[in-house]
């Protein structure tokens, strides 16, 4: 799916989960989901943060190409227990939601992603990526996220 459409829902979950637990920083947690949420699409060096980052996303695309591992638990833990060594459980839980967040967007395109990589098993749906369902999905997400906020 698109960066917009990811980010949009990042912040939604971000504020969900903001309420349900009490953060003191809420600003920086809901920060570190959307990079949570951005960081999968480092698999591919033409997405938004795959443009960024040109020569890791054409590194890793190569390594494990597109949804690969990258888009899978096994990446989502990796950064887990990456962001818990560097800056501590909380924005390690805010960054695995994030993460989570475009897994579970991402496996109801076409293409879908193989949640439990290296195993075969594929989740995917009728979602294309651009297409009006994302764009009603986003509006969807936008909508919430006003409402939350207001
Ligand atoms: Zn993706």
């Amino acid at each position: 799916m698109m960066f917009r459409t990811h980010l949009v829902f990042s912040i939604l979950l971000g504020l969900v989960f903001l309420n349900v637990f009490g953060i003191s920083n809420p600003w920086l947690f809901i920060l570190v989901v959307m990079i949570g949420s951005s960081l999968p699409d480092i698999d591919f060096h033409k997405s938004k943060i795959g443009s960024w980052f040109k020569p890791l996303a054409l590194m890793f695309n190569f390594l494990f190409g597109h949804r690969g591992m990258i888009h899978s638990f096994v990446g989502a833990f990796i950064t887990y227990i990456l962001f818990m060594l560097f800056f501590g459980s909380t924005y390690a839980g805010a960054v695995f939601i994030g993460y989570s967040s475009h897994l579970f967007l991402d496996s109801f395109t076409p293409r879908g992603i193989r949640p439990f990589w290296p195993l075969k098993p594929k989740l995917n749906g009728i979602v294309r990526s651009g297409g009006i369902f994302e764009l009603i999905l986003f509006f969807l997400f936008l909508v919430s996220v006003l409402l939350m906020l207001a």
